[in-house]
């Protein structure tokens, strides 16, 4: 892309995990100056040296090569890095509070609050964080308390869309650029900003604070309704005797269906559906939209009881008990292409078996480090074969490319008992079984 004038604004990005790394490096590389700010002094530090402290394809080399060009720097000094910026990117988290399904909104006010008071001239702040509709409102209050007087500083909320596992590409391109409660100023400036997606044909809606805010949580919640609505059609089905696999690709050729995530399994996790849908729910009831709350309840209930269903399958097909069973398991990740195990399905079953005593170890091709630092219980391999060796049962649970590769005749002997069950639909039933193994999918019929 083009470098941007020399009086292009200088950015900063307050938090650097997922999010706000990957923004950063895109930004650094549509050719601004950008300073990325954490609290987290190890993040930092090895941003700064070059290493992108997840799993996100294409990253690393990006961060590496705009490192070098001098126009990127990480630092936890927020002072000196918001006295010399012009728009600042509030890229925290709002995980699930510990007690409710509220959004923990400390994170954001902390963050909005620093930015504010150190704010030494005219600036955008611009929240790309995941928020409760009436957040971006209140934040905007905070700022004008916390502000010093006589600079001229607008709060706009500019959500972000980006997915794990293909977050570099999601940036640079992105889908849609929404921009909430902007005036011409702050309009002006993100149209500067996003000038390249822009010209390369991203459409840019803008609207008010609230409609912004909602834009993000209503396009998680819609597409974890499709999982559940597919998953809740896979009970029918196991019921019924059809196939759920074909009965999905059947329905995605209806162009107003699509077909992707509509793929029946263990269904959603990570650190944004779970948590965002739940957030919505509690904000929808409290503004009294009881519908909305109650669908997706159903949504969350579903989508929860895929987990329960994977493990009442591992439990009966060890007969009733998984008590000093060997069961592999293949997938920690919540989905492929990432490293996160927030909120992981996977994770979740597995943990789940071993605390009904079976003798788990898990695989994964780059979700081993994060599992084991949130279930350091769990035994973990460093390879498939490790993991299904002398196994009574494997579970497939994340549905990496590698799994799908495996050679169903080459890991059968290396088990105790050749027995798989597909937790994401993505297994060739016939090609296992044809290898000897007793193959049981979800939402497909037995055998
Ligand atoms: P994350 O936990 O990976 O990163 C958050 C970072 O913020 C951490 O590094 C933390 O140390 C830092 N932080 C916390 N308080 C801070 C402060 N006061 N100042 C500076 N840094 C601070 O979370 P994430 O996955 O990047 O998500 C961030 C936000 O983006 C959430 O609201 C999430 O819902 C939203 N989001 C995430 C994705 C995704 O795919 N991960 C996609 C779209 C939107």
């Amino acid at each position: 892309p083009a470098a941007p004038a020399g009086d292009a604004p200088r950015l900063t990005v307050l938090g650097t995990g997922y999010l706000g790394a990957t923004h950063a490096v895109a930004m650094a590389e549509l050719g601004f100056d950008v300073t990325g700010v954490d609290t987290d002094q190890a993040k930092v530090d090895a941003l700064q040296a070059g290493k992108v402290p997840f799993y996100e394809p294409g990253l690393p080399e990006l961060l590496e090569k705009n490192l070098a060009t001098g126009r990127l720097r990480f630092t936890t000094d927020v002072a000196s890095a918001v006295a010399q910026g012009d728009v600042h990117f509030v890229c925290v988290g709002t995980p699930q509070q510990r007690t409710s399904h509220a959004a923990n909104l400390a994170y954001v006010e902390a963050a909005t609050t620093a930015v504010a008071r150190h704010l030494t001239k005219d600036a955008v702040i611009v929240g790309k964080s995941t928020v409760p509709v009436g957040t971006a409102a209140r934040l905007r209050e905070l700022v004008a308390r916390e502000a010093p007087a006589g600079v001229d500083v607008e709060l706009v909320w500019n959500p972000e869309f980006l997915r794990e596992g293909k977050a570099v590409g999601d940036t640079l391109h992105p889908d849609r650029i929404v921009l909430g409660g902007v005036s011409a100023r702050s309009e002006a400036v993100l149209r500067t900003v996003y000038a390249t997606p822009i010209a390369e044909g991203s459409p840019v809606v803008v609207t008010d604070l609230p409609t912004a805010e909602l834009v993000k949580v209503s396009a998680n919640a819609f597409l974890a309704t499709k999982i559940s609505f597919i998953n809740a059609i896979a009970g029918v089905c196991e019921a019924a005797g059809a196939d759920v696999t074909v009965l999905a690709d059947a329905l995605g050729h209806d162009v107003r269906i699509g077909r992707q995530f509509l793929d029946a399994g263990l269904g959603f996790g990570g650190g944004c559906l779970p948590k965002d849908i739940r957030a919505l729910m509690h904000r929808a009831n409290e503004l009294g939209a009881h519908r909305a709350a109650g669908l997706l309840q159903q949504v969350d209930e579903i989508n929860m009881g895929q987990r329960e269903r994977v493990i009442d399958m591992a439990l009966e097909a060890c007969g009733g008990s998984v008590l000093n069973r060997r069961i592999g398991v293949l997938g920690a990740a919540f989905k492929p292409l990432t490293d996160d195990v927030r909120d992981s399905p996977a994770l979740n079953v597995a943990a789940a078996l071993h605390l009904r005593g079976a003798q788990v170890t898990v695989y994964d091709p780059e979700a081993g480090d994060t599992a084991r630092r949130l279930f350091p219980t769990l035994s973990y391999a460093t390879s498939v074969d490790e993991a299904v060796e002398g196994a009574d049962v494997v579970l497939v649970l994340t549905e990496w490319d590698q799994f799908l590769g495996e050679d169903p005749a080459r890991l059968a002997p290396l088990t105790h008992r050749a027995r798989v069950i597909d937790a994401r639909g993505k297994l060739s039933a016939e090609a296992w079984r044809t290898a000897g193994w007793d193959f049981t999918g979800l939402g497909r019929a037995a055998a």
